[in-house]
Protein backbone atom coordinates (compact mmCIF):
# COMPACT_ATOMS: atom_id res chain seq x y z
CA UNK A 1 0.00 0.00 0.00
CA UNK A 2 2.78 2.40 1.08
CA UNK A 3 4.62 1.58 -2.19
CA UNK A 4 1.26 2.27 -4.09
CA UNK A 5 1.02 5.73 -2.47
CA UNK A 6 4.69 6.55 -3.03
CA UNK A 7 4.67 5.23 -6.69
CA UNK A 8 1.27 7.55 -7.84
CA UNK A 9 2.87 10.23 -5.66
CA UNK A 10 6.03 9.57 -7.78
CA UNK A 11 4.23 9.46 -11.03
CA UNK A 12 2.19 12.79 -10.36
CA UNK A 13 5.55 14.64 -9.49
CA UNK A 14 7.43 13.22 -12.25
CA UNK A 15 4.66 14.81 -14.78
CA UNK A 16 4.35 18.10 -12.96
CA UNK A 17 8.37 18.08 -13.15
CA UNK A 18 8.21 17.93 -16.98
CA UNK A 19 5.54 20.36 -17.90
CA UNK A 20 7.56 23.30 -17.50
CA UNK A 21 4.30 25.36 -17.25
CA UNK A 22 1.85 23.19 -14.95
CA UNK A 23 -1.16 21.17 -15.51
CA UNK A 24 -2.95 24.15 -17.66
CA UNK A 25 0.25 24.48 -19.92
CA UNK A 26 0.11 28.53 -19.15
CA UNK A 27 2.20 30.16 -16.85
CA UNK A 28 1.96 33.15 -14.42
CA UNK A 29 5.28 34.62 -15.89
CA UNK A 30 5.57 36.51 -18.73
CA UNK A 31 8.91 36.99 -19.02
CA UNK A 32 10.41 33.30 -19.23
CA UNK A 33 14.09 33.51 -21.58
CA UNK A 34 14.07 31.16 -24.93
CA UNK A 35 16.99 30.38 -26.77
CA UNK A 36 18.67 27.94 -29.09
CA UNK A 37 15.16 27.41 -30.94
CA UNK A 38 15.68 24.97 -33.54
CA UNK A 39 12.66 23.18 -35.02
CA UNK A 40 12.78 18.80 -35.44
CA UNK A 41 10.31 16.19 -36.53
CA UNK A 42 11.37 13.27 -33.99
CA UNK A 43 9.02 10.84 -32.40
CA UNK A 44 10.44 10.24 -28.87
CA UNK A 45 9.38 8.10 -25.75
CA UNK A 46 8.67 8.90 -22.02
CA UNK A 47 9.64 7.51 -18.27
CA UNK A 48 6.39 5.82 -18.83
CA UNK A 49 6.65 4.75 -22.25
CA UNK A 50 4.42 6.93 -23.59
CA UNK A 51 4.47 8.48 -27.81
CA UNK A 52 5.00 12.32 -28.45
CA UNK A 53 5.98 13.74 -31.44
CA UNK A 54 8.83 16.31 -30.70
CA UNK A 55 8.77 19.33 -33.06
CA UNK A 56 10.82 22.03 -30.81
CA UNK A 57 14.02 22.22 -29.18
CA UNK A 58 15.20 25.08 -27.47
CA UNK A 59 16.16 25.86 -23.71
CA UNK A 60 13.85 28.12 -21.32
CA UNK A 61 15.52 29.60 -18.18
CA UNK A 62 18.53 27.48 -19.20
CA UNK A 63 16.61 24.29 -18.74
CA UNK A 64 16.63 22.25 -21.92
CA UNK A 65 13.23 21.69 -23.17
CA UNK A 66 11.01 20.65 -25.95
CA UNK A 67 7.50 21.39 -27.39
CA UNK A 68 6.03 17.88 -27.81
CA UNK A 69 2.83 17.29 -29.77
CA UNK A 70 0.39 14.46 -28.74
CA UNK A 71 0.07 12.26 -32.00
CA UNK A 72 -3.85 11.29 -30.98
CA UNK A 73 -4.77 14.33 -28.81
CA UNK A 74 -3.17 16.68 -30.97
CA UNK A 75 -2.41 18.63 -27.11
CA UNK A 76 1.23 19.97 -27.56
CA UNK A 77 3.02 20.56 -24.13
CA UNK A 78 6.43 22.21 -23.39
CA UNK A 79 8.08 19.70 -21.38
CA UNK A 80 11.81 19.14 -20.07
CA UNK A 81 13.50 17.50 -22.73
CA UNK A 82 15.37 15.02 -20.01
CA UNK A 83 11.54 13.58 -19.67
CA UNK A 84 11.77 12.17 -23.14
CA UNK A 85 13.74 9.05 -23.64
CA UNK A 86 15.25 7.57 -27.10
CA UNK A 87 14.27 10.31 -29.39
CA UNK A 88 14.81 9.57 -33.25
CA UNK A 89 14.08 10.88 -36.44
CA UNK A 90 10.32 10.53 -36.96
CA UNK A 91 9.47 7.18 -38.74
CA UNK A 92 7.21 7.83 -41.40
CA UNK A 93 4.62 5.02 -41.28
CA UNK A 94 3.95 5.77 -37.69
CA UNK A 95 3.69 9.64 -38.72
CA UNK A 96 0.99 8.67 -41.06
CA UNK A 97 -1.15 6.26 -39.07
CA UNK A 98 -1.25 8.92 -36.77
CA UNK A 99 -4.28 11.52 -35.47
CA UNK A 100 -1.56 14.38 -35.97
CA UNK A 101 -0.83 12.93 -39.79
CA UNK A 102 -3.61 12.57 -40.89
CA UNK A 103 -4.55 15.93 -39.92
CA UNK A 104 -1.66 17.41 -41.40
CA UNK A 105 -2.38 15.34 -44.69
CA UNK A 106 -5.72 17.18 -44.65
CA UNK A 107 -3.80 21.07 -44.05
CA UNK A 108 -1.67 20.00 -47.13
CA UNK A 109 -4.37 18.56 -49.77
CA UNK A 110 -6.10 22.26 -49.46
CA UNK A 111 -3.36 23.94 -49.89
CA UNK A 112 -4.96 25.69 -52.98
CA UNK A 113 -3.74 29.48 -53.90
CA UNK A 114 -4.29 32.33 -52.35
CA UNK A 115 -7.17 32.39 -49.13
CA UNK A 116 -8.39 30.30 -47.24
CA UNK A 117 -5.83 27.05 -47.47
CA UNK A 118 -5.91 24.31 -45.11
CA UNK A 119 -8.31 23.32 -42.53
CA UNK A 120 -11.62 25.13 -42.55
CA UNK A 121 -14.02 22.80 -40.83
CA UNK A 122 -14.91 19.99 -38.41
CA UNK A 123 -15.14 16.27 -39.50
CA UNK A 124 -17.36 15.35 -36.23
CA UNK A 125 -21.58 15.44 -36.87
CA UNK A 126 -21.96 16.22 -33.32
CA UNK A 127 -23.32 19.98 -33.04
CA UNK A 128 -20.07 21.93 -31.94
CA UNK A 129 -18.99 25.00 -32.87
CA UNK A 130 -15.34 26.43 -32.41
CA UNK A 131 -14.42 30.24 -31.77
CA UNK A 132 -11.39 31.59 -33.01
CA UNK A 133 -10.43 35.23 -32.39
CA UNK A 134 -7.87 37.05 -34.71
CA UNK A 135 -5.74 39.01 -32.63
CA UNK A 136 -3.37 41.40 -35.41
CA UNK A 137 -1.70 44.48 -34.76
CA UNK A 138 -4.05 47.52 -33.85
CA UNK A 139 -4.20 50.89 -32.70
CA UNK A 140 -7.49 49.94 -30.61
CA UNK A 141 -6.56 47.65 -27.71
CA UNK A 142 -8.67 44.90 -27.36
CA UNK A 143 -12.62 43.96 -27.87
CA UNK A 144 -13.48 43.13 -23.89
CA UNK A 145 -17.11 42.89 -25.26
CA UNK A 146 -15.93 39.46 -26.64
CA UNK A 147 -14.26 38.67 -23.95
CA UNK A 148 -16.44 39.39 -21.56
CA UNK A 149 -19.42 37.58 -23.84
CA UNK A 150 -17.12 34.08 -23.51
CA UNK A 151 -16.77 34.88 -19.74
CA UNK A 152 -20.33 34.93 -18.88
CA UNK A 153 -20.72 31.80 -21.09
CA UNK A 154 -17.87 30.13 -18.81
CA UNK A 155 -19.67 31.66 -15.79
CA UNK A 156 -23.00 30.40 -16.73
CA UNK A 157 -22.29 26.80 -17.62
CA UNK A 158 -19.68 26.69 -14.63
CA UNK A 159 -16.97 24.97 -17.28
CA UNK A 160 -14.05 26.97 -18.83
CA UNK A 161 -15.30 27.95 -22.53
CA UNK A 162 -13.05 26.58 -25.28
CA UNK A 163 -11.70 29.21 -27.71
CA UNK A 164 -8.99 29.38 -30.10
CA UNK A 165 -6.76 32.73 -29.56
CA UNK A 166 -4.43 33.64 -32.42
CA UNK A 167 -1.74 36.13 -31.49
CA UNK A 168 0.69 38.42 -32.82
CA UNK A 169 3.72 39.14 -31.44
CA UNK A 170 3.17 42.80 -32.64
CA UNK A 171 -0.48 42.93 -30.59
CA UNK A 172 1.36 41.18 -27.22
CA UNK A 173 4.16 43.35 -27.22
CA UNK A 174 1.78 46.48 -27.49
CA UNK A 175 -0.42 45.44 -24.90
CA UNK A 176 1.40 43.09 -22.05
CA UNK A 177 -1.43 44.24 -19.14
CA UNK A 178 -4.26 42.82 -21.90
CA UNK A 179 -2.32 40.10 -22.92
CA UNK A 180 -1.67 38.80 -19.21
CA UNK A 181 -5.91 39.24 -18.48
CA UNK A 182 -6.29 36.60 -21.43
CA UNK A 183 -3.81 34.33 -19.53
CA UNK A 184 -5.81 35.17 -16.24
CA UNK A 185 -8.63 33.48 -17.82
CA UNK A 186 -6.98 30.48 -18.51
CA UNK A 187 -5.01 30.19 -15.19
CA UNK A 188 -8.18 30.79 -13.50
CA UNK A 189 -10.33 28.14 -15.58
CA UNK A 190 -12.73 30.11 -17.35
CA UNK A 191 -11.50 29.80 -20.48
CA UNK A 192 -9.67 26.77 -22.23
CA UNK A 193 -7.47 28.77 -24.48
CA UNK A 194 -6.66 27.10 -27.83
CA UNK A 195 -2.82 29.62 -28.72
CA UNK A 196 -2.84 29.79 -32.73
CA UNK A 197 0.39 31.02 -34.29
CA UNK A 198 -1.05 34.50 -36.11
CA UNK A 199 2.61 35.50 -37.16
CA UNK A 200 5.15 38.60 -35.84
CA UNK A 201 4.23 41.15 -37.40
CA UNK A 202 1.46 40.18 -39.69
CA UNK A 203 2.06 43.12 -42.40
CA UNK A 204 -0.50 44.93 -44.11
CA UNK A 205 -1.45 47.57 -46.69
CA UNK A 206 -4.36 48.29 -48.01
CA UNK A 207 -3.13 49.34 -51.07
CA UNK A 208 -1.27 46.13 -52.52
CA UNK A 209 -3.30 42.89 -54.17
CA UNK A 210 -3.26 39.99 -52.22
CA UNK A 211 -0.80 38.12 -53.96
CA UNK A 212 1.71 41.07 -52.91
CA UNK A 213 0.33 41.33 -49.01
CA UNK A 214 0.00 39.91 -45.70
CA UNK A 215 2.54 37.02 -45.63
CA UNK A 216 3.47 36.98 -49.69
CA UNK A 217 4.79 40.86 -49.41
CA UNK A 218 8.12 41.31 -50.65
CA UNK A 219 10.96 40.84 -48.33
CA UNK A 220 9.00 38.87 -46.07
CA UNK A 221 10.73 36.85 -43.59
CA UNK A 222 8.71 33.51 -43.13
CA UNK A 223 10.71 31.80 -40.92
CA UNK A 224 11.26 34.24 -38.65
CA UNK A 225 7.06 35.77 -39.03
CA UNK A 226 6.02 31.37 -37.98
CA UNK A 227 9.10 31.01 -35.54
CA UNK A 228 9.56 34.53 -33.42
CA UNK A 229 6.26 34.49 -32.47
CA UNK A 230 6.22 30.87 -31.32
CA UNK A 231 8.87 32.20 -29.33
CA UNK A 232 7.21 35.49 -28.40
CA UNK A 233 4.23 32.72 -27.16
CA UNK A 234 6.49 30.27 -24.80
CA UNK A 235 8.61 33.74 -23.76
CA UNK A 236 5.26 34.67 -22.44
CA UNK A 237 3.97 31.69 -20.32
CA UNK A 238 1.94 30.04 -23.06
CA UNK A 239 2.01 27.10 -25.21
CA UNK A 240 1.79 27.07 -28.93
CA UNK A 241 -0.77 24.47 -30.47
CA UNK A 242 0.10 22.91 -33.87
CA UNK A 243 -1.93 25.32 -35.30
CA UNK A 244 -0.96 28.77 -38.00
CA UNK A 245 -3.54 31.38 -39.21
CA UNK A 246 -1.89 33.01 -42.61
CA UNK A 247 -3.08 37.38 -41.86
CA UNK A 248 -5.86 37.30 -43.67
CA UNK A 249 -5.88 33.96 -44.15
CA UNK A 250 -3.42 34.79 -47.43
CA UNK A 251 -1.05 32.48 -48.42
CA UNK A 252 1.31 30.14 -50.78
CA UNK A 253 1.21 26.55 -51.41
CA UNK A 254 5.00 27.19 -50.92
CA UNK A 255 4.18 28.85 -47.53
CA UNK A 256 1.59 25.53 -46.60
CA UNK A 257 3.74 22.64 -47.20
CA UNK A 258 6.79 24.63 -44.97
CA UNK A 259 4.72 24.75 -41.86
CA UNK A 260 3.62 20.91 -42.62
CA UNK A 261 7.62 20.43 -42.68
CA UNK A 262 7.65 22.43 -39.17
CA UNK A 263 4.72 20.54 -37.74
CA UNK A 264 2.13 22.98 -38.19
CA UNK A 265 -1.75 22.91 -39.48
CA UNK A 266 -2.96 25.93 -41.93
CA UNK A 267 -6.19 26.81 -40.07
CA UNK A 268 -8.58 28.60 -41.95
CA UNK A 269 -12.29 29.24 -41.13
CA UNK A 270 -15.50 28.13 -42.84
CA UNK A 271 -17.42 31.09 -40.76
CA UNK A 272 -15.58 34.52 -41.07
CA UNK A 273 -18.20 36.53 -39.94
CA UNK A 274 -17.60 39.88 -40.94
CA UNK A 275 -16.96 38.83 -44.41
CA UNK A 276 -20.72 37.43 -44.67
CA UNK A 277 -20.37 33.93 -44.09
CA UNK A 278 -22.87 32.45 -42.02
CA UNK A 279 -21.58 30.21 -38.99
CA UNK A 280 -23.79 26.59 -39.10
CA UNK A 281 -24.63 25.08 -35.57
CA UNK A 282 -22.44 22.14 -37.14
CA UNK A 283 -18.34 21.99 -37.88
CA UNK A 284 -18.28 25.89 -37.88
CA UNK A 285 -15.11 27.27 -37.31
CA UNK A 286 -15.99 30.70 -36.22
CA UNK A 287 -13.35 33.30 -37.16
CA UNK A 288 -13.86 36.91 -35.39
CA UNK A 289 -11.22 39.82 -34.48
CA UNK A 290 -10.52 40.68 -30.58
CA UNK A 291 -8.37 43.72 -31.45
CA UNK A 292 -11.39 46.38 -32.39
CA UNK A 293 -10.26 46.70 -35.92
CA UNK A 294 -13.78 44.88 -36.76
CA UNK A 295 -16.75 45.56 -35.30
CA UNK A 296 -18.87 44.21 -37.68
CA UNK A 297 -17.95 41.16 -36.66
CA UNK A 298 -18.01 41.57 -33.16
CA UNK A 299 -21.76 42.57 -33.27
CA UNK A 300 -22.26 39.30 -35.59
CA UNK A 301 -20.74 37.25 -33.23
CA UNK A 302 -22.63 39.02 -30.45
CA UNK A 303 -26.10 38.52 -32.09
CA UNK A 304 -24.99 34.73 -32.60
CA UNK A 305 -24.58 33.97 -29.23
CA UNK A 306 -27.59 35.67 -28.12
CA UNK A 307 -29.29 33.61 -30.58
CA UNK A 308 -27.82 30.25 -30.84
CA UNK A 309 -26.30 29.54 -27.73
CA UNK A 310 -28.46 27.54 -26.27
CA UNK A 311 -28.61 25.07 -28.98
CA UNK A 312 -24.88 24.50 -29.48
CA UNK A 313 -21.85 23.10 -27.29
CA UNK A 314 -18.86 25.31 -28.05
CA UNK A 315 -15.45 23.54 -28.79
CA UNK A 316 -11.59 23.66 -29.72
CA UNK A 317 -10.72 23.31 -33.02
CA UNK A 318 -8.78 20.13 -31.79
CA UNK A 319 -12.30 18.70 -30.45
CA UNK A 320 -13.87 19.75 -34.25
CA UNK A 321 -10.96 17.62 -35.57
CA UNK A 322 -10.81 14.44 -32.74
CA UNK A 323 -14.09 13.61 -31.59
CA UNK A 324 -15.87 10.68 -33.68
CA UNK A 325 -17.88 11.43 -36.47
ZN1 LIG B 1 -5.04 39.01 -38.60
Amino acid sequence: MIYLVVLIFSFIANANECSIFGPLNVSESIHHSVDDYSTAMDVCKDNNNNTHFAIRYFSINNIDASLIVNPETLASQVVRKSCLNSCSPMNEPLFSASRFGHVIDQSLSAAHPLQNAGVISGESSQKMVSVTIDMCPSKKGISENIYNTLLSLADSSKTAIPVGIAMTKKWMLKYPDHFQWIKTQQLNGRLNILWINHSANHFYDKKLPLNKNFLLAKNTNFSDEVLSNEIALISAGVTPSIFFRFPGLVSSQKQVEQLADWGLVTLGSNAWLALGDAPKTKNSIILIHGNRNEPAGEKLFLNYVEKKSADIAWASVIDLLTLPE
